[in-house]
């Protein structure tokens, strides 16, 4: 039997939140495209709904009790909020968690060269990426450069319209004989993947004019010197706003979708919760997921914990156990994308257990690769915990696995959490094109994601 998609079955009313709740994503994507301006953004957001900064409770001892809402970040680049329920910390916590890190082009920290009259930024690529799509796309640069003085200087330079944007050059199809012959993998090395970035040499400059030419650019409009480099983070991204796509304009087409579309929902549903939650809830947005988890940054690091040790202190509970208790004790949804089903491609997937966009949010029993080699594995009395705060909440859900099996697989920050002993599954909504520049998704699915993060948020037990 043919399952109803989400289009089939919303009413009026819900299709009018729905457009409403995909404008705000829009927004956020826009204003979103690295770790940073995702924590900004939601920092922002967090406090025009009544979150406070725990550092700051943290400084003046202020006391933290039921009905707070509270969040910290680590160096605006992992975030988390916590929002206090009536039932004790040590019950545990219903917990939503999605990284904001994307896969994109870093520069390097010696970037700046010329040759043949062209300037270039050398770069390292920053995830797993099809080289080949990242050619020929007009590029913005977003990040910071951090300078000796202490002050760091925020940069975005390809979003406005009168902006310069940058790009990536590739061979043309004329001369392309021997690059069509090579395997995918190799078509564009990483090398290859320079940034063109001038071509107007300075006046009476005997050696690199080109480059000196744009490092005077540089200097006059961005204050920065060469040696800045070393001490930046410049990411290249899509210079592309996210764009409704189709006639009927029921997907979305945007960079960063993963996993955007996942720290979004979660968001939306923490800062959207009215009453005073049962359990404590948590929303948890972390960085590095693309590279492993790693880093100050990433979902490995004590940053969570820490963050909870403080909340409980602040609490009162001083107990030494009240941490491993509360983690322990606590329910998860770690939300990554899923591989939506592409008819296209339809030979990667298992369609009996494939996302299909439309469909509403996504379990994974499990994930990984090659005899689920690295997965988290859910428990299936969880599972079926999950299964009845969602048809009590009449929240539409599918279950699926990354493609068929062999073909692939991926990991996520499930198993990192599990470490504590807390009951977590795979979670998420689905796209098409994970990792290129410009990823497909559902607006029905962001729409039903945020209601199903409310109700896990509300009902959790
Ligand atoms: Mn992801
Ligand atoms: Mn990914």
């Amino acid at each position: 039997m043919e399952k109803k998609t989400l289009w089939e079955l919303y009413t009026p009313e819900q299709m009018e939140q729905m457009k409403q709740v995909n404008a705000t994503y829009k927004f956020c994507l826009d204003n979103g495209k690295t770790e940073r301006e995702c924590v900004r953004t939601s920092v922002a957001m967090a406090e025009k709904a009544g979150y406070i900064n725990l550092a700051d409770c943290i400084r003046s001892g202020r006391k933290l009790s039921t009905g707070d809402k509270v969040y910290a970040h680590y160096n605006e680049k992992s975030m988390v909020l916590y929002h206090i329920g009536k039932a004790p910390l040590e019950e545990g916590m219903n917990i939503l968690g999605a990284h904001i890190d994307s896969p994109r082009i870093d520069i390097k920290q010696n970037p700046l060269y010329e040759d043949s009259g062209f300037a270039y930024l050398d770069t390292h690529y920053y995830g797993g990426i099809k080289k080949y799509q990242w050619v020929t796309i007009p590029l913005a640069i977003h990040g910071v450069i951090a300078k000796k003085d202490g002050s760091v200087i925020d940069v975005v330079i390809g979003e406005k319209t009168e902006d310069p944007v940058f790009t990536v050059t590739d061979l043309l199809i004329h001369l392309a004989g021997d690059q069509m012959q090579k395997t995918a993998a190799t078509v564009v090395e990483g090398e290859k993947l320079d940034l063109l970035v001038g071509s107007i040499p300075l006046n009476d400059t005997e050696k690199d004019a080109v480059k000196e030419n744009v490092l005077k650019i540089l200097m006059d409009q961005y204050g920065i010197e060469e040696d800045d480099f070393l001490s930046a983070e410049l990411e290249l991204v899509p210079a592309e706003k996210a764009r409704d796509l189709g006639f009927d304009r029921s997907m979305l087409l945007a960079y960063g979708q993963d996993d955007r579309i996942c720290a979004f929902t979660s968001l939306m549903a923490m800062l959207e919760l009215e009453d005073v939650p049962e359990r404590t809830c948590c929303c948890l947005l972390v960085d590095k997921e693309e590279i492993g988890s790693v880093g100050a940054s990433g979902m490995q690091s004590a940053f969570f914990e820490n963050m909870t040790a403080e909340l409980l202190e602040l609490c009162g509970c001083t107990n030494p156990l009240a941490l491993r208790r509360t983690l322990q004790n606590s329910k998860m949804l770690s939300s990554d994308v899923s591989a939506g089903f592409d008819p296209l491609y339809g030979e990667a997937f298992e369609k009996k257990n494939a996302a299909f966009l439309g469909n509403g949010l996504v379990f994974n029993k499990f994930t990984g690769s090659r005899g689920k080699s690295g997965s988290n594995d859910a428990n299936a009395e969880y599972i079926a915990k999950l299964r009845k705060v969602m048809d009590d909440n009449g929240i539409r859900f599918q279950t699926a696995e990354l493609g068929r099996v062999d073909v692939g697989g991926g990991g996520t920050i499930a198993w990192i959490m599990a470490k504590f002993g807390m009951e977590v599954i795979d979670s998420g909504l689905a796209v098409l094109c994970m990792h290129a520049p410009m990823e497909v998704s559902s607006q029905a699915d962001i729409y039903e994601g945020v209601r199903g993060y409310k109700a896990f948020l509300k009902d959790m037990r």
